[in-house]
């Protein structure tokens, strides 16, 4: 009897051994699908402005987190900031990076905040198949914020429209 208690102790404890390592191997073999797809692709990278998840969320309103950490978007015609015409600054709403000057700011009449050129630096993109085909998803080059996404119908000199959630900005005049 005794025996048969430390057969069955040494199958229970290898069975999760076996499927952590699976599960490792599966992760380690996901991993490059994820960059490829890229949606939480700019979320694990690193940042200069880092925090976890829990300490986003005291930082930042339902609002900002919903769409900066978790890729939210805002209803259209809802942020104030559509309908800024101040000349000033567009900050990331999370950390204050600059990110859009008001000279780059026009109405693309989609309800959301857009401009057609980004300040020096100041974003990244990446790929992201939220919505079943490729989008370029732009987000904040310091704290990895996800702001909206970039397409190629803008207004010259660029031809760009940054579609921006206005939640996910803060405006500084000057
Ligand atoms: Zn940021």
């Amino acid at each position: 009897m005794p025996n048969t208690g430390s057969k069955t102790d040494i199958e229970t404890f290898a069975a999760p051994t076996r499927r952590t390592l699976l599960t490792w191997l599966g992760a380690g073999a996901a991993l490059p699908v994820l960059a490829a797809c890229g949606s939480g692709d700019a979320q694990a990278r690193s940042f200069p402005v880092s925090y976890s998840e829990t300490e986003w969320r005291k930082r930042l309103t339902p609002a900002q987190f919903a769409i900066l950490r978790k890729h939210g978007t805002e209803r259209p015609y809802t942020s104030a900031l559509l309908t800024e015409k101040r000349a000033g600054a567009y900050l990331c709403a999370a950390d204050g990076n600059p990110l859009f000057s008001s000279r780059t700011k026009y109405d693309s009449k989609t309800g959301w905040p857009s401009f057609w050129k980004p300040l020096k630096g100041a974003i990244g993109t990446s790929t992201d198949y939220k919505i079943g085909y490729p989008r370029t998803e732009v987000h904040c080059a310091r704290c990895g914020g996800h702001l909206g996404h970039v397409f190629n119908d803008g207004p010259k000199p660029t031809g760009k429209r940054y579609c921006m959630n206005g939640d996910a900005m803060t405006f500084r005049p000057t």
